[in-house]
């Protein structure tokens, strides 16, 4: 079985051929801890782990690396501004130590409720100064950075004389040169594209360490280029990341480990595509940033609703990963539904009678499943074809088509094997509304219960009626001949 996967960096389908299979490295840009995961993070955390799943379904010996950036990320992405984290811990005043550990708990939360494997290794910026510093080192040794004032530059503008810059995101040096501000004399770069791999810190920046160079952090490019190398090797098969990652930071990291070590490092670079809400772009400033920990519960002014996780994760896989996806209440509502039509689908298996022959093609739709992920991984025509399997599944229940004992296993096996090994999708949990399924008709028998105790003076009995539905939520308020209560 091949697998194809579309590769940005020559921007067509290609066969996957790992450089020294069954093994396979794979290396994906994480989060940055600053502040909660949202909506942005459920999408690379979800293409990546379907790879990551389907991969180990071929038979391949996976190696997944995903990063935690806890240091060297500055707020406009380039060289200026403040780094993201330590901004967050000035704000709330405590160490931004705190702040990754808290957001970094928070992320590996909902990345558990969305059923998202960890990865084999989650290597942290912060643990990785040295090598970082070894890193640039070597991009000196090699022509392509120099010193100013304490901080390393990356010549972008050297660097394009041997090598192409800009091949992944496609950009022409000409026209970004064009696009950018001329520097002005103060400047410590040398050319307006060339960026940090060292920054100097200013005496008040609180993350900041010793070097040959001034005592300061790196740039955020280099992570992962250095954690990359380090736990995959100086070539390996799959970088990726979202879209939004592309440029610069994708690209500068192309143009590092090829100054370094003359190779670009990656065989394969695959994006996917971002998320927009009710059809704009997700910002702090729109109003429109939603937490995952909101659309759990439903508590932010867009959404109508709470949406569990296993819907945020089928709602994300039907939808090609390099297509923009919208998220609206009813698009979320829908994806609710088709979810529970296909578990009751497969619940519905077990019951199905059997027949001495089969009249349903189970091979045809095995077939099909795996050509769909074989063809860069797409889910939305997989689960297409587990919706067309629950027509067959109605058709032997009601006896228009038959099934044999030998293929009711096999059908079943199938369902377990894409909708819950591959797609991760787990039985969606029973609404927890009106919590524990109690009804105002069972608490109005308990709290008759509890008055006929009360009358009888049986005060043991009428508190612990009374002490368990609180610990219910249920709130008891006793009236003169009577009660009055409210449901949790
Ligand atoms: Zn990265």
């Amino acid at each position: 079985m091949q697998l194809v996967i579309y590769n940005t960096l020559t921007r067509k389908k290609e066969v996957f051929t790992p450089i020294n299979a069954p093994h396979v490295g794979m290396y994906v840009c994480g989060p940055t801890v600053y502040g909660e995961a949202h909506l942005g993070h459920a999408r690379p955390a979800i293409t990546f782990d379907i790879l990551f799943r389907f991969l180990q379904k071929l038979e391949y010996k996976v190696r997944y690396v995903r990063n935690i950036t806890d240091v060297g990320h500055l707020e406009n992405d380039a060289d200026e501004g403040e780094d993201k984290i330590a901004k967050k811990a000035w704000v709330e005043q405590i160490e931004p130590m705190e702040v990754v550990q808290q957001y970094t708990l928070n992320y590996h939360d909902c990345m558990k409720e969305l059923n998202v494997l960890p990865p084999s290794i989650e290597p942290r910026a912060s643990g990785h100064i040295i090598e970082q510093q070894e890193y640039v080192k070597r991009i000196i040794a090699s022509g392509f950075a120099y010193e100013s004032g304490g901080s390393v530059y990356f010549d972008v503008e050297k660097y394009n004389q041997t090598y192409p810059y800009g091949i992944l995101s496609g950009r022409n040096i000409d026209d970004m040169l064009s696009n950018t501000r001329t520097l002005d004399g103060q400047d410590e770069k040398r050319g307006s594209l060339d960026f940090a791999l060292w920054k100097k810190a200013k005496p008040e920046h609180i993350m900041q360490w010793p070097s040959q160079w001034s005592d300061g952090f790196p740039g955020w490019h280099l992570e992962c280029s250095a954690m990359g190398e380090k736990y995959l090797g100086k070539e390996f098969d799959i970088h990726g990341g979202g879209m939004d990652l592309l440029f610069p930071h994708h690209e500068c990291e192309i143009a590092q480990s090829t100054a370094a070590n003359g190779t670009s490092a990656v065989r394969y670079w695959i994006h996917n595509n971002m998320i927009t809400i009710n059809g704009q772009k997700m910002g702090k400033s729109l109003g429109n940033f939603i937490t995952l920990t909101q659309l759990f519960s439903g508590n932010h002014p867009l959404l109508e609703q709470s949406y569990s996780p296993m819907t945020i994760r089928f709602f994300i896989l039907q939808a090609h990963y390099r297509s923009t996806l919208d998220f609206s209440n009813e698009a979320l509502k829908a994806a609710e539904k088709g979810m529970e039509r296909l578990f009751a689908g497969y619940s519905q298996i077990e019951s199905l009678p059997v027949q001495a022959e089969s009249t349903i093609d189970i091979k045809n739709l095995e077939d099909k499943c795996f050509a769909a992920m074989l063809d860069d991984l797409n889910t939305p025509i997989l689960i297409s074809h587990l919706f067309v399997a629950l027509k067959d599944i109605q058709a032997v229940a009601n006896g228009t088509l038959s099934i044999s004992a030998e293929d009711k296993a096999k059908l079943l096996s199938l369902f377990k094997f894409w909708l819950l090994e591959v797609l991760g999708l787990q039985t969606p949990k029973k609404q927890e509304g009106n919590s524990q399924g109690i009804t105002s008709e069972v608490i109005a028998i308990l709290l008759d219960m509890r008055l006929a105790a009360k009358q009888n003076k049986d005060f043991a009995t009428s508190d612990k009626i009374r002490d368990e539905l609180t610990k219910l939520g249920v709130v008891i308020k006793d009236l003169k001949d009577g009660y009055e209560f409210k449901l949790p």
